[in-house]
């Protein structure tokens, strides 16, 4: 490959093989392969119950329909995060803001979450809803978050499109010990993928319910759920308005196949993110804080230039490695800086952290098929600026 991307799927003989001969079964969707790719994704989080669908988009979609978010409900997440996080909520209606981020993790700040809610309650504006992303696939302090949902009586989404196979003390993300629902994403720069796909986790049954109901147009099959016995054997009700939000047999196969190689994605992440430490000493980039606590999925390296100090400025550096065909990116634009959602009056000066970030930070190529060689050259074209030697 003649450039390096930030982030790149890994796909084996054995993952082809599964999709082919799905394409040679029965059912290319609808089938037998979705559920088995359900219950092994809850087997190794530890959830109840899973329901895949097609994007991490549409799982956040119907977890906040399943959890009754509305019309001017109040929703809050991350300004750190893929539009996504936040979309989710302006789709059922919900009003959005966000929580400034903590200046280690990235992640929506707890600390911060307490300041505001003890505001809001003042002026009896409450959330609804709280969607923490574990941001890089480095879990948020979900204890405390999950101490103040009971307090202040919101509901929590966790935003895990990052963090299939992270650990928060020990325990696998995804289990909703401190959650209502757990969401993945299986997009090609995750950590595993289905070209597209998602996944929501949960332990509630009347949830589980919903949501399963809600990913196909609302329609009911068991007669339990139905408002009266069948009609006949034909029958099936829609009693709510759902989606076609379905994954496909051929990605839940490739999903599936993809899962047996989940410890050894993350343990090549961390090895890469070994190099890179060893080899950026320099001490104007801040690298990415690891909580001895938990167990990062490593989605991203995200490194912060301290811009005063370093050679060159923050767009200067990514002008020199994306013109050595190095993809860096900047994970991410504060969503309230998008235009959508800016016109809704958000102040960059309520923000400092996520401001102080974005003016930083740079991912850099991440995924399990980058090479030490190509670790080396990216350390060294951000290191070794063209034309910075005849400056001085
Ligand atoms: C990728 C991503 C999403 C959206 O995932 P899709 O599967 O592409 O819909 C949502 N939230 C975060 C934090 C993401 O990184």
């Amino acid at each position: 490959m003649a450039y390096i991307p930030y982030g790149r799927q890994d796909i084996s003989d054995e993952d082809i093989q599964a999709v082919v001969e799905v394409l040679k079964s029965d059912f290319l969707t609808q089938g037998p392969v979705v559920p088995k790719f359900e219950s092994l994704v809850a087997e190794i989080c530890g959830a109840k119950y899973a329901t895949a669908v097609n994007s991490a988009t549409s799982a956040l979609h119907i977890a906040c329909l399943a959890l009754g978010i509305g019309k001017d409900d109040l929703v809050w997440t991350s300004p750190n995060s893929f539009v996504a996080s936040a979309n989710c909520a302006v789709y059922c209606g919900a009003k959005i803001d966000f929580v400034d981020i903590d200046p280690r993790t990235y992640n929506l700040s707890a600390e911060k979450l307490e300041e505001k809610l003890i505001n809001a309650k003042k002026i009896g504006k409450l959330p609804k809803l709280v969607i923490p992303v574990h941001f890089s696939g480095q879990p948020c302090d979900m204890e405390k978050i999950f101490s103040l949902s009971q307090e202040y009586g919101f509901k929590i989404i966790e935003d895990a499109s990052h963090a299939i196979g992270a650990k928060y003390k020990n325990e696998p993300v995804g289990n909703c010990k401190y959650s209502d629902i757990t969401v993945f994403s299986f997009h090609p720069v995750k950590i595993i993928t289905t070209g597209e796909g998602g996944m929501t986790l949960t332990n509630d049954k009347e949830l589980q319910i919903k949501l399963y109901r809600l990913r196909s147009h609302g329609i009911v099959r068991d007669s339990r759920e139905m408002t009266h016995p069948p009609d006949g054997p034909w029958y099936y009700q829609q009693i709510e308005l759902g989606y076609n939000y379905r994954l496909t047999d051929i990605q839940a196969a490739l999903g599936l196949s993809q899962l047996n190689r989940l410890d050894q994605f993350i343990k090549r992440r961390h090895e890469i993110a070994n190099i890179y430490r060893n080899l950026l000493i320099d001490k104007s980039i801040v690298l990415p804080y690891q909580n001895p606590e938990n167990y990062s999925s490593f989605h991203l390296f995200v490194i912060r230039i301290k811009t005063k100090e370093f050679k060159i400025s923050h767009k200067q550096a990514f002008e020199q490695l994306r013109n050595s065909g190095i993809l860096v990116n900047l994970h991410y634009i504060p969503i309230y800086r998008q235009p959508f959602y800016s016109k809704f009056g958000f102040k960059l000066s309520d923000f400092p952290e996520t401001e102080a970030y974005y003016s930083e930070a740079i991912s850099l190529p991440m995924y399990p098929g980058l090479t030490e060689t190509e670790v080396k050259e990216v350390v060294h074209r951000l290191t070794n600026p063209i034309g910075y030697q005849t400056l001085f």
